[in-house]
């Protein structure tokens, strides 16, 4: 049975920064589990869906990031067993470990939109979250002079949901100045009464849904969804709506946490893993953590808010072996927004909603251009030098 000291499930944005920061600080014998050949930048998605970035802009080999001196293994992992900690993967292999620690993220729920999944294939629907279909998008956004467009936002719990936003808003932008926005009629799907919940962030973007004339269905999904004849059905809390003659939909499917999780006995009632949201240590067995979309820690999941529980959580673990005490995590997190083609709004919060800017005294609800070319231009700089290296 291969042992590793600790077992990192998922090479994503929180998976190899976890395992680069660990092996900076001296620990060794880290592992991390993962099938997929590409780890990518997926704020960039959204970028590639607006047309303001390629898929090569934030593709990368996972051969490259796996930070040296960690063993990768190329594998899914299928079962976790707490009391043996031990994991069984696809192929057969059983792994033991010390420590183990859960981000495999979120999956797609194809099922909870039947339809969805065909208007995929078809082409009629697509969005920046599903990135085989990513590259479709702003080519079909841009063609469009009239007729209706659907955007959606996902429901909790999804990846940073509310900047499922930024294609709508760099589309209308594009449209408005083409001349064609008043000939488009824009639909867009939120779960909830407003886009963020922060009532700061809310504001900015309420102005700009009116602005741009965008209709907006609150307290609503998804619940159907029918290639063929063009129409999306939307349950909200005005009754069911049927959205007819459709052009196109950018509608982001469902999510949810991998199933092993609650099948382990890991999960919270959301499906993720129960983790205490301040020490990301899980509350059914002491040697189990969890960060990133996988965890259930009262924030919206972000990769900004990994960089706060990357620090956190290699500080625990070493806490833990020594029986110090450990360090807590403030719920930071960002959503970071498009208002405008160029400009964009930061909603930097922490787990009570106030605001928690990272550069001292920069407002985060304020549009700028600056922050929007941090977003685009410098961030995935940071995140591929620093971030993905431990430099956190
Ligand atoms: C379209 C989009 C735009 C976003 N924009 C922003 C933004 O602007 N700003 C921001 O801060 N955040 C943004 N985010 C959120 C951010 O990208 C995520 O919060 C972050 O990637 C989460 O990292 P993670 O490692 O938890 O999950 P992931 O990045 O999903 O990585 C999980 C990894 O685990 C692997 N895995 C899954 N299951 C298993 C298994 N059973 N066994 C082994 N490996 C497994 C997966 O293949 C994957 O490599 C965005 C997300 C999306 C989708």
């Amino acid at each position: 049975m291969d042992r590793s000291e600790v077992l990192i499930v998922g090479a994503g944005n929180a998976g190899i920064s976890l395992a680069a920061k660990l092996l900076r600080d001296g620990v060794r014998g880290v592992t991390v589990v993962a099938a997929q050949p590409v780890h990518r930048y997926k704020p960039l998605l959204n970028y590639v869906a607006g047309g303001e970035a390629e898929m090569a802009d934030l593709e990368l080999r996972m051969a490259d990031v796996v930070p040296e001196g960690c063993t990768w293994i190329r594998d899914t992992v299928e079962a976790v067993d707490p009391a043996a900690m031990t994991v069984r993967t696809r192929s057969g292999r059983t792994l033991s470990c010390a420590t183990l620690v859960l981000c495999p993220g979120l999956e797609e729920d194809w099922a909870a939109t039947p339809g969805l999944q065909a208007a995929y294939a078809d082409g009629w629907a697509a969005s920046s979250y599903v990135p085989g279909s990513t590259p479709t998008v702003w080519p079909r956004l841009r063609s469009l002079r009239s007729g209706t467009v659907v955007f959606t936002v996902p429901p909790e719990p999804a990846s940073c949901a509310p900047t499922a936003l930024k294609p709508l808003f760099m589309a209308c932008d594009a449209w408005r100045r083409a001349g064609v926005l008043g000939n488009l009629d824009v639909r867009l799907v939120l779960p909830g009464a407003t886009a963020t919940g922060v009532p700061r962030a809310d504001e900015v973007l309420e102005r700009a849904f009116a602005d741009f004339g965008v209709e907006v269905l609150r307290e609503a999904r998804i619940e159907t969804v029918d290639a063929d004849a063009h129409a999306v059905v939307v349950g909200s809390r005005s009754g069911r709506h049927v959205l007819g003659d459709v052009a196109f939909a950018h509608a982001v499917p469902h999510y949810r946490a991998p199933s092993w999780i609650a099948d382990a006995g890991l999960a919270g009632p959301s499906g993720q893993v129960d983790v205490d949201p301040e020490t990301l240590r899980s509350r059914r067995s002491g040697s189990i953590w969890a960060i990133g979309d996988a965890a259930d820690v009262g924030t919206r999941p972000s990769g900004g808010a990994l960089r706060k529980q990357v620090a956190v959580l290699s500080q625990n673990l070493a806490a833990a072996a020594r029986g110090r005490e450990l360090q807590r995590y403030d719920g930071y997190t960002v959503m970071p927004i498009t208002v405008a083609r160029r400009t964009l709004v930061l909603n930097e919060v922490d787990r009570g909603g106030r605001p928690s800017p990272s550069v001292p005294f920069l407002d985060p609800f304020v549009p700028r251009r600056s922050t929007w070319f941090f977003d685009r231009y410098v961030l995935p700089r940071i995140y591929t030098r620093r971030i993905l290296r431990g430099r956190v």
